[in-house]
């Protein structure tokens, strides 16, 4: 199989064509909405929670931050949900950090899959949830929860790559805050901490909400809801200058959002990726 890749600026971030150049042999592209896709690699950061990569047996093209379809056929019917995507639109495969819901209907199904197995993919690749390089705020404050945080593995992919070939897009600076109930739910901690070290545009703060059950952890403690205030300070994400990004859980997003709100950011400067929302979220206690 070979590929030709397009890189083009378009609004909302860098899209790059993976074009791929069928042989004879691989004529096999479903012709339909969707793809088979093949799992190429995996790996287990707990028992709840994957990392996964598939290659689509077709062309596809995204800008960081948006989500594919995937989906499992199970008794003759396709179960199908929507997945950020983790790798940047200049890598071959698609990268996903899935969490098992135990009594859902398709992670139980996902977490099945091993390397080798098959699963659907949507052609059409969507979501508005890309970064915000056309209205000219320097500042891009990004809090995620657990799996949350793979959009913004997808921006700074992405950003890294064109800064290394001095192509940075804009003069522009990330702030991440990362919450998870323990430090090994961190996912990705190790790639952005270590880019983090490198350049001059991120800077990545994870934490750990339940350092009880995690008492090797030295970082940061507390939600997003805790620390927001005080980085949002350290780092001068003043509203006017500063694009917010909320993903994960619906009651980080809905807490964070507030906050913010309270600071004076007006609500088109919040970009919301809201993953699931619980069955009664009100007057629900927030996770630890
Ligand atoms: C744009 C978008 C991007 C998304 N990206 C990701 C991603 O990158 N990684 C990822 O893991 N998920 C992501 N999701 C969530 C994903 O689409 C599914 O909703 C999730 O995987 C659960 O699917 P399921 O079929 O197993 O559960 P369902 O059968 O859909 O849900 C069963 C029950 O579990 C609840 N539930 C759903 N998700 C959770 C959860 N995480 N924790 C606890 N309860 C839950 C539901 O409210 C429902 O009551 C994204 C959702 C959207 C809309």
């Amino acid at each position: 199989m070979q590929f030709i890749r397009i890189s083009t600026f378009v609004s909302g971030g860098f899209r790059v064509d993976n074009l791929y150049l069928p042989q004879a042999k691989d004529m096999s592209t479903s012709t339909d909405n969707f793809y088979r896709a093949r799992v190429v690699d995996r790996a287990d950061l707990a028992a709840d929670l994957w990392t996964v990569r598939i290659a689509p047996e077709g062309p596809f093209s995204f800008v960081a931050g948006q989500y594919a379809t995937l989906g499992v056929e199970n008794l003759g019917k396709r179960v199908e949900r929507a997945y950020s995507i983790v790798s940047s639109p200049y890598e071959p495969e698609l990268e996903f950090f899935i969490e098992l819901v135990s009594d859902g209907e398709l992670t139980p199904l996902l977490h099945q899959l091993r390397h080798g197995n098959e699963l659907t993919m949507r052609r059409a690749i969507k979501g508005r949830f890309t970064l915000d390089l056309q209205s000219g705020r320097k500042r891009h404050l990004m809090l995620a929860t657990v799996t949350g945080v793979a959009p913004y593995v997808s921006f700074v992919r992405t950003l890294y790559r064109d800064w290394k070939a001095g192509q940075f897009p804009a003069d522009i600076e990330l702030f991440l805050l990362h919450a998870a109930s323990r430090s090994w739910e961190l996912g990705y901690r190790e790639e952005l901490q270590k880019i983090a070290s490198e350049v001059p545009w991120l800077q990545y703060v994870p934490t750990v909400s339940r350092p009880w059950e995690d008492p090797a952890w030295q970082g940061e403690t507390g939600r997003i809801e805790d620390l927001l205030r005080k980085y949002a300070d350290m780092w001068e994400c003043e509203p006017g200058e500063t694009t917010a990004y909320l993903c994960g859980h619906a009651l980080m997003i809905e807490s964070a959002a507030g906050i913010l709100k309270r600071r004076g950011f007006p609500k088109d400067t919040m970009l919301q990726e809201l993953y699931w929302v619980p069955p009664k979220q009100q007057g629900k206690a927030l996770p630890s």
